[in-house]
């Protein structure tokens, strides 16, 4: 299927709607710049992307909202660093381990789900609620 610029200004305005934030134009290139990524997004990439169309006050902004919708979500790296990737997830959250992936090369940084959990063993008494593992090597456009 083909989708035109106008149809996708339209999917991207329905799901806004759907999640029921305000459409603005800075909202709707926002989505967009995520739903046209398949890398994770720090504030840096975004601001850079969508600067000087968008005032980095609004970016940030819109970013918060964004995730207090549940549109996207943020996954920090491991030195803390915050990234944020399309939250679309539809499992139970209890059931997904988040794989981060780091490029040593590119710095890329990517990101999926997978259902199964790995066994780890845990300190006694220890409830564990999320699983993030984190895999540093090279990426295919880096070899
Ligand atoms: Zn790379």
């Amino acid at each position: 299927m083909i989708f035109n610029i106008n149809t996708m200004e339209t999917i991207f305005k329905n799901i806004l709607k759907t999640k029921k934030v305000y459409i603005t134009q800075n909202r709707v290139d926002l989505l967009k710049t995520f739903i046209q990524s398949d890398k994770l997004l720090d504030f840096g990439i975004l601001a850079h992307t969508l600067h000087p169309d968008m005032d980095r006050v609004i970016i940030f902004r819109n970013l918060n909202l964004f995730v207090h919708k549940n549109l996207i979500m943020k996954i920090p790296d491991v030195n803390g660093k915050l990234y944020y990737t399309l939250n679309n997830r539809k499992d139970d959250l209890k059931q997904v381990v988040e794989v981060v992936i780091f490029c040593d090369k590119c710095h890329s940084i990517f990101w999926s789900r997978r259902k199964n959990r790995v066994r780890i063993s845990l300190p006694s008494g220890f409830s564990n609620h999320t699983e993030t593992i984190v895999v540093k090597g090279t990426c295919r456009d880096c070899k």
